[in-house]
């Protein structure tokens, strides 16, 4: 027994010494002088040394994965946690550069989503009819219930119609006599749609937007009482 661990304590004391040796060795060389040192070495044997950094990593394989896998168990719940909050970082961080990208790039995606419907017009045609089966709601207030309606009550108006009408209110607007041309015009139903008027060249006007919301779908001639009540009042 006695032997043994004279033995053993040899062998830690030898370790020692070898060990301050080198330590003293070390720092008696500079930093730079000891890269270039390392450098030549690989240079000389750079193939010997890695092919025994490999067999030594070989070697402890099983206990390196022990290793992990117990430091692992330890830290489980942080790990996961770290990657969780990775993960929404990346997320939060790709929605950033989506929509830096979506603005940098309007153009060039309307051009590319124009390029698409009309390459898939049936698609796209039975999508939008998804969507409006989702949300009747919307579909109520959107403008393809004009549409019908237009189509319903009847009257088709032409682009040069339109042009003609604009030109024989002299681009005023026939409520409030505002230049028309300094902001979007707004076509409007002398008859409302709603109450029977046609979609036709004689039932149409154009007024300014202020004046459009302010009568919305009203008889016209309730709309111009009110307007000369205001005026009178
Ligand atoms: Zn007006």
């Amino acid at each position: 027994m006695g032997e043994e661990e004279d033995t053993l304590r040899a062998k830690r004391e030898a370790q020692d010494k070898y060990n301050a040796r080198r330590r003293e060795r070390r720092a008696s060389i500079s930093p730079e002088e000891r890269r270039a040192r390392r450098r030549a070495l690989m240079e000389r044997c750079g193939d010997k040394i890695r092919q025994k950094e490999k067999r030594d990593r070989e070697r402890h394989k099983e206990q390196r994965a022990r290793q992990y896998a117990e430091w692992y168990l330890r830290n489980k719940e942080k790990v996961k946690q770290y990657a969780k909050e990775r993960r929404e970082k990346q997320k939060e961080q790709m929605k950033i550069k989506r929509r830096e990208y979506d603005l940098k790039n309007k153009e060039k995606i309307a051009t590319r989503s124009k390029k698409y419907r009309d390459n898939n017009k049936e698609k796209v045609l039975s999508l939008q009819k998804d969507w409006r089966d989702r949300n009747p709601d919307a579909v109520l207030f959107h403008s393809r219930n004009r549409v019908s309606r237009k189509r319903a009550n009847g009257g088709f108006v032409s682009k040069e119609d339109l042009q003609e009408i604009m030109g024989e209110q002299s681009f005023l607007c026939v409520a409030c006599f505002s230049d028309l041309r300094k902001a979007t015009p707004h076509l409007d139903h002398i008859m409302p749609l709603s109450k029977g008027g046609t979609h036709t060249k004689d039932n149409i006007q154009f007024l300014c937007a202020p004046c459009n919301l302010s009568k919305h779908a009203k008889h016209p001639l309730d709309w111009i009482i009110e307007i000369y009540m205001k005026e009178n009042s």
